[in-house]
This record gives structure tokens, sequence and C-alpha cells, in this order.
């Protein structure tokens, strides 16, 4: 198919800005170019499978079905700045941290650009709101699916698509090195934030068997020269889990190690998870851990626990509904 130059202006516009799920839409395009594209080009969007709605601060999340079956989840949070949605960028995750749910049933495959974005539009037209800032900490590792992810970033922040500046663009990543390099070099004004989840490779690597490729000492070199290179600080999330990451003396461990390097850690007491039976630590021991990063001159804040009757947390929805289906 060839054609003109400035159509593929238009045909962006459509698709990124006004999210539209078919090219019937597109209606400054003749009938003609719209029936062309109709039989060469697909778009795949999700459908809403299921929407919950959270009584207790009016989260959302949404259990979507892709073109092929196949479900994700996002869940979108109203701030007192706006709305951000947490999106995923793979259909199942193949890190398996030992918390987690999205690793549960394992790996199906990468999302596309179009399918991260499709999120955002369909969040957005369901609720009639405009999102103003992304968070990747949905289903999936997004530096697993490095060039969609990419790719994904660059069409909403293009100023004829959703137009949503990289500071208000959040990536999460448990720590794959050789990708934060590459990162590093695209020199993007987004925030990185690295899942750390512990303060020595003992415990990481028992959690999180990325870490066996990836050792502490690698990993906070990357984040440092990161933010070196790019001038933004990397922050760290930390999920709690009673008896194996949460005592005194691993906060004290935690703040040796991020001494000297301009770094914020986010806490999260973990989410319980059936399947998974990890304990929430107490929120005396929260504090505790809290005080003790920051008497040691480490910034740090317990992450606000938000939709929490919903199941909003990643992996939750999609780990349930395969259950039920089996
Ligand atoms: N794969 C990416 C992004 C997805 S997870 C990453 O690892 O960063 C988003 C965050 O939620 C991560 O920090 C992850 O470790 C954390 N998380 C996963 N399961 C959790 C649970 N049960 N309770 C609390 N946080 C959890």
């Amino acid at each position: 198919m060839s054609l003109q130059s400035f159509r593929a202006k238009q045909i962006f516009k459509w698709l990124h800005r006004e999210g539209c799920r078919s090219f019937d839409e597109m209606t400054d395009l003749s009938k003609q170019l719209r029936k062309d594209l109709n039989d060469n080009f697909f778009i795949p969007s999700c459908e809403i499978e299921k929407k919950f709605v959270s009584s207790i601060d009016g989260t959302v999340k949404y259990l979507f079905r892709l073109y092929d079956g196949e479900f994700i989840e996002s869940v979108i949070m109203k701030y007192k700045y706006g709305y951000t949605i947490c999106v995923s960028s793979q259909v199942g995750c193949k890190m398996g941290c030992t918390f987690c749910a999205s690793t549960l049933a394992g790996f199906k495959r990468n999302l596309t650009s179009g399918e991260i974005e499709s999120q955002i539009h369909i969040a957005q037209q369901d609720l009639n709101i405009r999102i103003s800032h992304i968070v990747m900490m949905g289903i999936g590792e997004p530096l697993d699916n490095y060039d969609n992810v990419l790719g994904f970033l660059e069409n909403v922040n293009n100023e004829n698509g959703l137009n949503i500046g990289m500071r208000n663009i959040t990536v999460s990543t448990c720590g794959i090195v050789d990708k934060i390099y590459d990162l590093m070099e695209r020199d993007l004004q987004l925030t990185l934030t690295v899942s750390l989840h512990a303060p020595n490779d003992n415990i990481r690597s028992k959690t999180m068997p990325i870490n066996k490729r990836y050792p502490i000492d690698q990993l906070m070199k990357a984040c440092r020269d990161y933010a070196d290179k790019t001038g933004r600080r990397v922050s760290f999330e930390y999920t709690l889990i009673k008896g194996v990451n949460d005592s005194e003396e691993n906060a004290k461990e935690l703040a040796d190690r991020l001494k000297g390097s301009l770094s914020h850690v986010n806490l999260i007491p973990v989410n319980d998870v059936a399947e998974r039976g990890n304990m929430r630590s107490t929120h005396e021991s929260v504090l505790k851990f809290c005080n003790m990063l920051k008497s040691n001159g480490i910034n740090a804040t317990i992450r606000r626990t938000l939709g929490a009757d919903i199941n909003a947390s990643c992996g939750q929805l999609r780990a349930v509904r395969l259950s039920e289906e089996s």
C-alpha cells in the first residue's frame, strides 16, 4: 500500500491520540482507504473482561482479554495530581520472584507496544478521564520486553499521541542489568525504579532468581551509572516480608549499601498472595525499618495501599481467573 505522507500523521493520531479500535472510526480517511486498511491491518486492542471499583478509595482494576484469549490487568489510581495507570507489559512473567502472583502461571508472551498502550485508551474511554501518569508495575518484566516497551514509551510520549511527558512515566525492573545499560544510552527523563527487596545476595537470591544472574553489587553499580548518565535518581522498591527481609539488621545493611548515593526507598508491606504463603510485616516493624533507614540518612517512604479490597496488586486477578478455568 502506498500512501501520501500526511496520511501517516492522520492515522497515527487516530490510533495513538484517540485510541481508535477500528479503522471505520477514522472519519477523515476516505471509505476506500478505510477498507484498504481493514483488509491489510489489524489493531490488537483489548476488551474489558471484568472491572472492579474499590469502595475504599475508588481505585479501578481491569481484567482485560486480549485478541488471542489471554488475560492481563491494569489498575487506575487517583492521586491529587491526577490519574495514574499501572500497565502490564507481558502475559505472565519469567522472573519467578517468590512473593509475586504474576509469575505463578508462568510466561505466555510479550505484549506488543499497541497492546500496552491500549490499556490506557480503554481505561480513559471507559472512565471518561485523562490519564496523566504511567507506572509499568503491572504483570511482566518491562525490560524483558525491551523493544516493545521502548516503542510504547515513544508512542505515548509523542505529541501527536497521548503526549505524556517522560517525567510522568515510571519503569520498574527486577534488575536486568544489561537492559538498564541499554536504557541508560537512550537518556530518557523517565523514572527508573528497581525492585530490590533485599539488602544482600543471600536473601535476594532466595526470593528473586534474577539475582543469581545479576548480583546486588552489579545492580547497584548499574543504578549509579544510570543516575550519573541521565541525571535521574533511581528509586528502589522494597517489599517487606515478615521474617524474610524486614528486621532492623536488614534495614541497617540496606542503609549501608545505599549510603552516598542519591536514592529513595519505597517500602511496601507485602500483599498476601494465597499461593505464596508470605506474611505481611507488622505495622510496627515496617515503621522501625523505615526509621532505621531514615536515621542512617536514607530517604524512605511507606507506600500507601490502594485498592486493598479488589486484589489490586499485580497478577492477582489473572491468577484467580486461570485457577477458575482449571
Ligand atoms: N517486573 C517489574 C514490574 C512489576 S511488579 C519489577 O519487578 O519491578 C511491581 C512491583 O510489585 C515490584 O516491585 C514487585 O516486586 C512488587 N510485588 C510483586 N508482588 C508483590 C506482593 N505480593 N506484594 C507487594 N509487592 C509485590
